[in-house]
């Protein structure tokens, strides 16, 4: 196995509070040319009870201070630019550094949302080509790129899948949702004001045309899907879905956030989704998790068109571009301005940059990568559905833990020991102890290779030495957590103790 352990310098690091020294400085600002403005001054403008009573209490601290503490602090992250990070569902794929350029350029950087339309022609061009080539990617007609996440994405779908029936005169009020599905499915459906009807998987793991036929009915305003699945399976009955569903009038919404699977190689459209969300921070490459921004773009077919959110950048006759607003149907703005520009330029960097015949080798390296470490894993490990999977595989601990008592989570912890990411644990929930792997295209075979052998080291020290496996991670900054804790009780919020 080659070295990618966890050795190696992590500095402790206090909170930059606890750095503060009274008096100090890391910038000397220059007097200001222009009479100070009071809070008595302010006063017509801002109400007394926004005014401050005293200054903030900021840290004191040197230039340097900062610098070391956030430098230190990101050296206790794991993230995709140190090593491999194969979070199922997620795609954490390497982001391509051009793309950062690209997003960095004063003339997008810069650029002012309030800027008038004939001085930003340059942006609203890329959004125009970036619409139409994710469109051409999913076989869609239009695609609003408003939306900051998949999940405000889902629901930016389920507004306009409600807009429809009620245009229609029936507002309807179920949607169905397979078991697989990830949790913001549910959540998206109840925001726009549905119940949601879960629709139990076949002993393939796949959605039941006939379950669906069993469910379906008029009060049914759409299901929701992911293709492929979060079992890693391609849905193969979705155009028999599709055609029951629409059968009643209903819609097909696509969870779009495992594209990755699919570019180039089969098109939502094309099966019968009429309206789906995109992750473009999963599949088109920008850096995310812990928060970041990210960019749930959502297309539709020609049946949801009139309900878009406006505004939409639309071409004039003479080849200039403007943000238009007349849609009387539309189901209104989902955020302020047009939507995180930012991620916007990486996805068109990242399209350019890969050209149609490459868009589809992401798909294919991205299923090649996957079903290698199936092979690979699945004399090691329990396959939940054992058969040639897409982007992704979900292994279970169901023997390991019975023959060791070694479970998911200490495998996940001893992951970390050994230098890489844990996959998404305990999902997919019809899945006992799941693992769920996806290595993505930018992974190389050596890195699978050095994937592999940890996983099998991990079984090894099972074993041998379980109680360590256990209390594992040993050799990361902060030791096994109370997971438990931390998801109740967060401490958020430092509390000067005086
Ligand atoms: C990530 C993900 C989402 C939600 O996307 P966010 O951008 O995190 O809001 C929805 N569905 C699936 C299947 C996902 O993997």
């Amino acid at each position: 196995m080659a070295d990618v352990g966890t050795t190696g310098v992590v500095f402790r690091e206090p909170l930059i509070f606890e750095r503060s020294r009274p008096g100090r400085e890391g910038l000397r600002l220059p007097e200001a040319g222009v009479p100070a403005t009071t809070d008595d001054r302010a006063g017509p403008d801002i109400p007394a009870v926004w005014r401050r009573t005293a200054p903030p209490r900021l840290p004191e601290v040197s230039e340097a201070d900062v610098v070391r503490h956030f430098v230190r602090l990101s050296q206790w992250n794991f993230c995709v630019d140190s090593a491999m990070y194969p979070l199922g569902s997620c795609t954490m794929k390497y982001n391509p550094k051009v793309n950062e350029w690209a997003a960095r350029l004063p003339g997008f950087a810069r650029l002012h949302p309030r800027t008038p339309e004939h001085l930003a022609q340059g942006a609203l061009e890329l959004m125009w080509d970036l619409e139409r080539r994710l469109c051409g990617i999913c076989g869609f007609t239009r695609m609003t790129l408003q939306p900051s996440a998949g999940a405000q994405g889902e629901l930016t779908g389920m507004l306009m899948v409600r807009a429809y029936h009620v245009d229609r005169g029936n507002p309807r009020k179920k949607v169905l949702i397979p078991d697989t599905a990830h949790g913001t499915n549910p959540a998206s459906c109840a925001l726009a004001g549905y119940s949601t009807v879960p629709v139990p998987s076949g002993p393939d793991g796949l959605v039941d045309p006939a379950a669906v036929a069993k469910l379906m009915d008029e009060d049914v305003a759409a299901i929701m899907v992911t293709n492929p699945n979060t079992l890693g399976l391609f849905e193969t009955h979705i155009a028999e879905v599709a055609e029951i569903v629409h059968g009643k009038d209903g819609l097909l919404y696509g969870d779009g956030a495992n594209l990755n699977a699919l570019l180039g190689i089969a098109r939502p459209g094309d099966f019968g989704v009429d309206v789906m969300q995109l992750n473009l921070h999963k599949t088109f490459s920008t850096p995310h998790g812990g928060g970041g921004p990210g960019s749930g773009p959502v297309g539709v077919g020609a049946k949801l068109e009139p309900y878009l959110p406006v505004p939409m950048v639309e071409r004039n006759a003479d080849g200039t571009f403007r943000l238009a607003a007349d849609r009387p149907k539309s189901i209104g703005r989902m955020r302020s301005f047009y939507g995180n520009f930012g991620v916007l330029v990486r996805a068109y960097a990242y399209l350019l940059g890969h050209g149609p015949e490459d868009v589809r080798r992401i798909a294919e390296l991205a299923i090649l990568n996957a079903n290698y470490l199936l092979a690979r894993l699945r004399g090691t490990f329990h396959v939940a559905q054992d058969r040639h999977c897409m982007h992704e595989c979900v292994l279970s601990d169901r023997d390991l833990h019975k023959e060791t008592g070694i479970s998911t989570m200490d495998v996940a912890k001893g992951l970390l020991d050994r230098g890489f990411h844990p996959p998404t644990v305990y999902f997919p929930l019809v899945v006992k102890g799941a693992l769920m792997i996806e290595p993505t295209e930018t992974e190389s075979p050596e890195t699978l290779d050095e994937f592999v052998a940890a996983l099998e080291d991990i079984v090894a020290q099972a074993k041998t030495a379980p109680d360590e496996l256990h209390h594992a991670p040993h050799h990361t900054r902060i030791g096994r957590a109370d997971e438990t804790r931390a998801a109740r009780t967060p401490v958020l919020r430092y509390r000067f103790h005086e």
